[in-house]
Formats: C-alpha cells, structure tokens, sequence
C-alpha cells in the first residue's frame, strides 16, 4: 500500500521514531507513565478492533432478519450479540451505523475532515485513511481509488460514500462471498478483513 498515494518509502519508520521520541518525552516528564501507552495499545488489541466488525458481519451473512435491524438501528443489533468483548460498547460505539453492499450498490467509507472511524467495530484506522491524499480522492473519484486497491466495481454497480464524522461513524457490511455458503459462523468471521468493512476490498476464499 505505501506506494500507492506517493509516500515516501520510510514514511512509517519515521513515524515510530517520532511517537517513540514523543512517548520517551512524556515519560521523563511524569506525564504519562511507561504502561499507559501498553495499556491502551492492548485495549485495542483485544477489545476493540475488526475482530469485532467480523463477528457482526458474519452473523448479518447466517441471519438476513439481524442484517436488516443491523442497518436499521446499528447499535441496538450489535447489543443482541453476546460473544463481543466487554468494552466493545462506550467509545463512541452509539454512532456507528452499518451499510450494506448489494442490490447494485457498493458502499465505501471515509472521513473526509479527519480520520474519524468506527474504533468499537475496527479497532485503529490504517494511517492510509488518514492521509488528505485517499480522503479527497475517494470523496472524488471513488472508482479509480479502488481500483487502485485491486478492486474493480463495474460501471452497473454504484457507488455510495459515507463520509464519517464525530456524529455518525460507518462500517460496511460487505456480501457474503460466493463459494461461502455452507461454511459454518466461525468459519465466516475468518473471510471478514477490515478492507473488506471499509470498502476497499472483498472477502474472499482463501
Ligand atoms: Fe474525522
């Protein structure tokens, strides 16, 4: 991916030097103490992060009635789940709101003013969704960013961005691949990758 929207090539490397720099700072000056940075990091790790939105997705692909109230009232389908991680609900869990791809729409999500994304479904956006280069693009034109990606949308199929913000945060509930059908719950939740809930890609079949 990091060539794809001109970054230099030590782009990420330059940018761990920098946190790192930053966290050694804050640390040598009380203001954080070295397990803050850990504890948070694992909090995303194993409560918050696309292990979630996969669950969700899987589930919305056994069961067309919970697909239906997971685009109605997005919040209230994914309180019906039980084998989430505590946690998983606060942070911001109330504005996430899915869609779903099919019936000759395809759905991509952006933040367009900053990097606002659905942290209780996905965990931490790539830096990639970050950057002004991929938010004003897909805003733009959407059909040459994932084709860029390796996704090719055709021409009948339309599609919708969602620009997230502090009020509303998208995920997409993307379709179940063909080939899937007799694959069992858990079995699905492995073809759901993040891409696949932002967007930019397809689940696919190993
Ligand atoms: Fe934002």
């Amino acid at each position: 991916m990091s060539n794809q929207f001109e970054y230099p090539e030590d782009r990420e490397k330059r940018n761990a030097a920098k946190i790192k720099a930053l966290e050694t700072l804050l640390i040598q000056k009380g203001i954080i103490t070295s397990n803050s940075v850990d504890t948070v990091l694992n909090h995303f790790e194993t409560k918050k992060g696309p292990f979630n939105g996969a669950k969700i997705v899987a589930r919305a692909w056994m069961d067309a009635e919970f697909k239906k109230r997971l685009v109605k009232d997005t919040a209230k389908a994914i309180a019906e789940l039980d084998d989430l991680p505590e946690g998983m609900t606060g942070a911001e869990s109330e504005h996430v709101k899915a869609v779903a791809n099919g019936d000759g729409v395809h759905n991509l999500i952006v933040c367009t003013l900053c990097s606002c994304y659905p942290w209780s479904v996905l965990g931490l956006p790539p830096y990639w969704y970050k950057d002004p280069t991929f938010r004003s693009r897909a805003a733009r034109e959407p059909r040459a960013v994932l084709r860029e990606f390796g996704l090719n949308v055709s021409q009948e199929i339309e599609i919708k961005v969602w620009d997230s913000s502090a009020q509303i945060r998208w995920f997409v509930i993307p379709e179940r691949p063909e080939g899937a059908e007799n694959m069992t719950e858990a079995q699905l939740v492995e073809l759901v990758t993040p891409e696949s809930m932002m967007g930019v890609a397809l689940p696919k079949i190993a």
